[in-house]
């Protein structure tokens, strides 16, 4: 078996970044399951936040992070984040990251919830992109051992440490174990969940599947996050119009020319995203249309194909010149809060197990993530973790920031009675499913439909990494494994959200419209018999 001090799974800015800091203590290998810049990172747009500008501070950075984070954020994790963002950003630097400058200067951008101007980008709106490849290309020159095509499928523990990772090479079919000191989960969250998705094909919630199987605690799955302005076009993938378009006073209209955000919140345009994306629903049933308008054509032409060309570039593709004529949109799933439950030095419940990126749920985002903070996240807690392995000793874990009640706060995945006729498993069903039932706007009565399919659902759902821990894989049923992985994470996320009997944050139940605050507090699922 080979071995490394350092095994990460996952290529995006998560994986890579943590990657380049840990090759300077030990070996490392990352395994990824499609090319190296497979992943959500290239896609980014907006930017990475950061308090660097004149007038702001970590302070109210912070502040703007909390108040996203609908009571629930961790403070004290929110605190690093803020805190040590100006470091993780000189490391971009340091690295060759060509962030946007103006005389020499970073220039800064505002989005949604965030007080003053602090996004920072690179190619206008190509930031991920440019992090992606820049950090591929010195993760490349270095030490860094790279797998592609490599599908990570059973995390291997012994005497409840981790000892290393059971993998699929796609291409030949072959299984391999490798050991290590260190595994770091830098899998990315589980957007392909959805109907309508502004995520890769590769973000299925493996990492969070893995981990749960392991034995590892996973939080807040019921918190995920739609973002209000994806490119409704027939024919056409969704493709993500960045919320930066409303940061430089992109106004959203109905089918019908009216200006709507004012009549839901003072905010208008500037809302949190949950808000937002509600807003839009309502005025999309109300007008009896799947897509609203995002207009920009009050806006100089030159600052649209300067700051956005990427998104001016696709739409004139497409044949919309976005001076000229409204931008047809509509909520697509974007983000998902929640995940493998990490402390503040990305250490999960498994002594040797870290995870880093989207896939992690460190307490930074709380019911509803600021905008431009998870590209940040991925950062700030991936240098944490190689900070972490530095010293021998486990951290103690963080304190939780809110008075939880004990057995309000861990569950096991209840059982349920299988229906006797349910639609056929495959991933347009799960999708549609998902994207009706736990969705933007929830429901108690949707939401059990949604958990009693599920359940019946889960015994073709075999257990992930095969019987006998050996995965009965061959390339061929890489989707099957990621079907798997998709079911459990939809579990996950809509037993919680049955649970939440309130509304908060990305999480919205008609039948609770209001947030309480008992629940104030964290569900957090661990393994049963699953
Ligand atoms: C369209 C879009 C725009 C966005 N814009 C912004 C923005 O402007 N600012 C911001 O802060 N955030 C933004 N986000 C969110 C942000 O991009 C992601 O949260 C972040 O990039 C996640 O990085 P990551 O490294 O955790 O995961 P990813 O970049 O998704 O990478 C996950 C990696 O894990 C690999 N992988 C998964 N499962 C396995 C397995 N079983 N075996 C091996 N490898 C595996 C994948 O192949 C991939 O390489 C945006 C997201 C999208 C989709």
């Amino acid at each position: 078996m080979n071995h490394y001090d350092y095994i990460i799974v996952g290529s995006g800015i998560a994986g890579l970044y943590t990657a380049l800091l840990a090759i300077k203590r030990g070996s490392v290998l990352i395994l990824t399951k499609g090319s190296i810049d497979d992943c959500n990172t290239k896609y980014a747009q907006g930017g990475i936040a950061a308090a660097i500008g004149k007038d702001d501070s970590p302070e109210l950075h912070f502040k703007d992070t909390m108040a996203a984070g609908d009571g629930l954020c961790d403070a004290e994790a929110a605190r690093i984040l803020t805190d040590e963002a100006t470091e993780c950003i000189a490391d971009l630097i340091k690295f060759g990251v060509p962030l946007d400058t103006l005389n020499g200067k970073i220039t800064l951008t505002r989005e949604a919830a965030h007080s003053t101007p602090r996004i920072i980008h690179a190619g206008g709106d190509a930031t991920g992109e440019h992090i992606e490849v820049t950090l591929s290309r010195q993760v490349r020159s270095s030490r860094v051992k790279v797998l592609e095509y490599c599908l990570a499928t059973q995390i291997l523990v012994d005497n409840d440490r981790v000892k290393g990772i059971k993998a699929l090479d796609c291409r030949t079919g072959s299984v391999e174990e490798y050991s290590c000191q260190f595994l770091i989960l830098a899998t990315g969250g589980v957007g392909r969940l959805f109907k309508y998705t502004t995520n890769s094909d590769v973000v299925t919630g493996d990492g969070i599947a893995l981990a749960f199987e392991a034995g590892a605690e996973i939080s807040d799955m019921e918190f995920f996050q739609f973002h209000p302005t994806v490119l409704r076009l027939p024919g056409v993938a969704p493709f993500l119009i960045s919320e930066a378009v409303r940061g430089e006073g992109g106004i959203l209209r109905n089918v019908e020319g009216h200006r709507f955000m004012p009549d839901y919140t003072p905010e208008a345009e500037l809302a949190p995203r949950d808000v937002v994306a509600r807003s839009i629903v309502y005025e999309m049933k109300k007008t009896r249309s799947d897509r609203v308008f995002l207009d920009v054509t009050h806006l100089p032409p030159r600052l649209i194909t300067t700051r956005f060309p990427h998104i001016y570039r696709f739409c004139l593709d497409h044949g919309l010149d976005i001076t000229k004529v409204l931008i047809p949109v509509a909520p697509a799933a974007h983000y998902l809060m929640g995940g493998v439950k990490v402390n503040n030095w990305g250490e999960t419940s498994i002594p040797g197990l870290f995870a880093a990126g989207e896939t992690a749920c460190a307490g930074v985002h709380g019911a509803n993530r600021l905008a431009s903070n998870s590209l940040l996240e991925s950062v700030v807690f991936g240098k944490r973790v190689v900070q972490r392995t530095e010293t021998t000793e486990r951290a103690s874990p963080s304190p939780p920031s809110v008075i939880v009640s004990e057995a309000k706060q861990s569950h096991f995945l209840p059982d349920r009675e299988p229906l006797s006729s349910v639609p056929l498993l495959n991933l347009p069903n799960l999708q549609s499913l998902m994207w009706d039932k736990v969705g933007i706007i929830r429901s108690g009565d949707g939401l059990t439909e949604a958990a009693n399919i599920l359940a019946t659902w889960r015994p073709s759902a075999a257990k992930v990494g095969g019987k006998d821990g050996l995965p009965s894989l061959t390339p061929a049923d890489q989707s099957s494994y990621e079907l798997n992985n998709l079911v459990l994470c939809a579990r996950l996320m809509t037993e919680a959200a049955l649970l939440r009997e309130e509304s908060r944050g990305a999480h919205f139940r008609t039948d609770f419209p209001r947030s309480s605050p008992e629940w104030q507090h964290h569900i957090i699922f661990k393994h049963n018999t699953l």
